[in-house]
């Protein structure tokens, strides 16, 4: 073997060596989460650490999912589990008695303000606490107290993850009031197919009306358009907007009967897909606040 070989070979080993651990995906913790939007966030605190699945994918309605097989048996083996709660995910007790999953469950809401929301003319908690920058800061510190108690080890790893994230929403939260405060007093009210807006209406002082009895569960009736159409008119609400994961013809018949503007594809409950405009949580907030203005500020 020639000298030159030798070295070759020699480098070739030190390059194996020099592979740090945990880089592979067997030696990541795998960790679960309900939906896109969610999964994201524990993408941005788990980093490298983590193997993250995510049951309901971009476009996906996480209110109503038939969870698969496949998603028992990544469940079985996930350490964590993160679901929203406020009762988003209906469907989650039976994937979690059918996988036999016996790992800590994080509630990612907790600590958040409930709100309220009429769907079905029943009134129901709102579960869309994600729309308001603050809740997601609540969400990301409930996230890395999760991975830090199933993964001690990663604790400082998690912790930097972490605060380089807040400062990451902090801003984007300056952005979100700056640009929505720019908006006339009379150009403040929405309507959007499914309501999901409550917490983020609330937070940056947008008045967002839900038509009446529609949710993702429940077609719309004549008589429900009916009554919409009404209430745009009688409001004077300037803009109509859809969601990416409900039905669009509802909203094309009530902006072509009102003359309200179609204010285009607001990101609420699902992001979109990697080539999309809203593939992260911050993503989808650059983009419907960038949708709202366009529809708003004239
Ligand atoms: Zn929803």
């Amino acid at each position: 073997m020639t000298r030159r070989l030798l070295l070759a070979l020699g480098l070739i080993l030190a390059a194996l060596l020099a592979v740090p651990q945990g880089a592979s995906a067997d030696d990541k913790m795998k960790v679960a989460a309900s939906f896109s939007i969610l999964g994201d966030m524990v993408k941005q605190v788990g980093d490298d650490r983590v193997d993250v699945v995510t049951f309901v994918g971009p476009n996906g309605d996480a209110h109503v999912y038939e969870p698969t097989p496949a998603d028992a048996k990544a469940l079985s083996e996930s350490k964590i589990l993160f679901i929203n709660g406020l009762g988003l995910e209906g469907w989650m007790t039976r994937l979690e008695n059918s996988s036999g999953f016996k790992g800590k469950v994080v509630t990612a809401s907790t600590g958040v303000n409930p709100r309220k929301m009429v769907e079905d003319e029943k009134t129901i908690t709102d579960p869309h606490a994600w729309q308001s920058l603050a809740n997601g800061r609540l969400y990301v510190t409930n996230i890395r107290d999760g991975l830090i108690a199933v993964d001690p080890e990663g604790k400082s790893f998690y912790e930097a993850n972490t605060a380089k994230y807040l400062d990451e929403i902090v801003k984007e939260e300056s952005d979100v009031k700056a640009a929505l405060a720019a908006l006339p007093q009379d150009r403040r009210k929405i309507i959007t197919s499914h309501g999901a807006f409550g917490y983020f209406g609330a937070a940056y002082g947008l008045e967002i009306i839900a038509p009446e009895g529609v949710s993702t569960e429940s077609e719309a009736s004549a008589r429900d358009v009916a009554k919409i159409i009404r209430q745009i008119k009688a409001e004077h609400i300037p803009a109509v907007f859809m969601e990416n994961i409900t039905d669009h013809r509802l909203l094309d018949q009530i902006a072509s009967e009102t003359g309200a503007k179609i204010g285009g594809e607001l990101y609420t409950d699902a992001l979109s897909p990697a080539d999309g405009p809203a593939p992260s949580y911050l993503d989808m907030f650059r983009h419907n606040v960038g949708a709202l203005t366009a529809a708003l500020s004239s």
